[in-house]
């Protein structure tokens, strides 16, 4: 039983009144959302001004990204403990951006998965492929490796507190989305080792979600999967409207759970 999650990566997007503008148009429009659970992860310098439009509200929030040490001298870093103290539920972690930009090695990111688990942080790890890895047939090697390398060390009940998300890195900003068929080849693939490295009953809870170019009219396509358990949202979720439009597509039938 899956409630489907649809999380909106505001990347460095978001001074203060706008920050504070989209996450209460998304409020106001997901006053009770049925059937899928919702969350912003804004950049850290609205975090709180988020939290604060946010709070009492459904909608969660959540950072893209965190040091893996709790607190010392590291310039410029932000430790979990301190995105707790903000409220947050979620901190993205591997994400495309990051493993490609600031050159993040799957050995970091096992840190930080480890080290938002210790915080009571939900980390959302983001695995997929490159075009290039895509055309040569290593689709699946690449993302088990990511996945592997990213839960190492992990115990079946910190992989239970987690959420893994499929993001292309081709579909990622360039409108192009995977199909819905390629998708859930993948989510399908990944469910499988989950079930391996914790176990059928984790297998079956986790939420995997897909990201890479969802927009209003695809997200239908894509989360109605049945391996697709919601979307991880980048430029789409910076349009209240069209955020919520696909926050309500992606809510299972009925507005209960999925299996
Ligand atoms: C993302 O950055 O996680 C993402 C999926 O971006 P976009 O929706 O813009 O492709």
């Amino acid at each position: 039983m899956r409630t489907p999650l649809v999380v909106g990566n505001w990347k460095m997007h978001g001074r203060l009144a706008e920050a504070r503008e989209l996450a209460s148009g998304v409020r106001d429009g997901l006053k009770r959302p049925r059937g899928v659970e919702v969350a912003l992860c804004p950049p850290f310098t609205a975090l709180p001004a988020v939290a604060e439009v946010l709070t009492g509200s459904p909608i969660g929030w959540g950072a893209q990204n965190c040091h893996w040490e709790d607190t010392g001298a590291f310039t410029g870093e932000i430790g979990p403990g301190m995105l707790a103290e903000l409220g947050c539920r979620f901190v993205i972690l591997g994400h495309s951006e990051r493993r490609h930009l600031f050159r993040e090695t799957d050995d970091d990111i096992a840190r930080k998965v480890a080290a938002a688990l210790r915080h009571g942080l939900q980390p959302l790890l983001c695995v997929g492929e490159t075009a290039e890895e895509r055309r040569q047939g290593l689709t699946f090697t690449v993302v088990e490796g990511q996945l592997r390398a990213g839960w190492a060390g992990l115990r079946a009940d910190e992989i239970a507190r987690s959420v893994l998300a499929y993001e292309p890195v081709w579909a990622i900003g360039t409108g192009v989305n995977a199909t819905p068929a390629q998708a859930a080849e993948v989510h399908g693939y990944l469910r499988g080792l989950v079930s391996e490295l914790a176990s059928k009953e984790t297998a079956q809870s986790l939420r995997i979600l897909y990201g890479g170019s969802v927009k209003p009219d695809n997200a239908a396509a894509l989360t109605q999967q049945p391996d697709i358990d919601g979307a991880l949202v980048g430029g789409a979720s910076l349009q209240a409207q069209g955020f919520i439009t696909i926050a309500k597509k992606s809510a299972s039938r009925g507005g209960s759970s999925k299996e």
